[in-house]
């Protein structure tokens, strides 16, 4: 496992030259290293490495496996989530990628508040419109900013997609061109600053950072492929 490390800087050094070469600041692109499947003594390489920032998307996998790590790990929420587990959630995790309506966006600013913290969200876009998918559609997202922005307890960080799987990283392009040029509107139309944009996996997220992506979620190209369960296996 002495790989995982060396995978780790090598991902981190693509990450930095996509950023280098499509003229972006290295520093603006965050690293949300993908620990789903993956046991803590397997991540804890990840955190001895020196890397802080990890995602999982299960919230009973990551309640059970967080306690386990170091505590100067910082986690991002990336899965699907129910509102009844909010108050779960906010307790684990700095940041939720995948905040896909304003129901649950209401919900966890009156969870954040009650409990005293700022979370970061990502708001999910489905701009594929993709029945398996959950996100806002376009008109729902623009009509939702106001309210969103006037939550007091969550901080709207920007926008996260995952688009549909693809054969080469080039055919991602379209996609992620397009949630930066969805992100740029709604600035303008709205008036609100949406700086961030999650998107971009192991397969493709050169070409994401190349297309404006602020944080990156890679998994499979730091561990290796995932194994069928999770921890602990259910
Ligand atoms: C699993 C997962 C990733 C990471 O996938 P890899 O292909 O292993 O890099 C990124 N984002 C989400 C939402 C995921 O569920």
């Amino acid at each position: 496992m002495a790989d995982i490390a060396v995978n780790l800087r090598a991902v981190r050094q693509r990450v930095d030259q996509a950023a280098e070469r499509s003229g972006r600041d290295p520093s603006a692109v965050e690293l949300l290293v993908v620990t789903k499947t993956w046991p803590p003594d397997v991540i804890a390489e990840v955190l001895e490495a020196g890397h802080q920032l990890l995602g999982e998307n299960k919230l009973q996998e990551a309640g059970a496996k967080i306690p386990e790590l170091h505590a100067s790990a910082r986690w991002h929420f990336i899965g699907h989530l129910q509102r009844n587990k909010a108050r779960k959630a906010l307790a684990l995790f700095e940041a939720i990628h995948s905040v896909d309506s304003l129901r649950l966006a209401h919900h966890l600013d009156r969870v954040a508040g009650e409990l005293g913290l700022r979370p970061l969200i990502y708001l999910q876009v489905n701009a594929a419109g993709e029945q398996s998918k959950s996100g806002f559609g376009i008109t729902e997202l623009q009509e939702a900013l106001p309210e969103l922005f006037a939550l007091k307890h969550v901080q709207v960080a920007g926008l996260m997609s995952i688009p549909p799987v693809v054969e080469s990283p080039e055919d991602a392009r379209p996609s992620f061109r397009k949630l930066r040029e969805l992100r740029d509107g709604l600035e303008e139309s709205s008036e609100v600053p949406l700086p961030g944009l999650s998107m971009g996996m192991s397969h493709d997220f050169e070409v994401a950072i190349e297309e404006g992506a602020t944080i990156v979620r890679v998994g499979s190209a730091i561990f290796g492929p995932r194994r069928g369960v999770g921890f602990p296996p259910s």
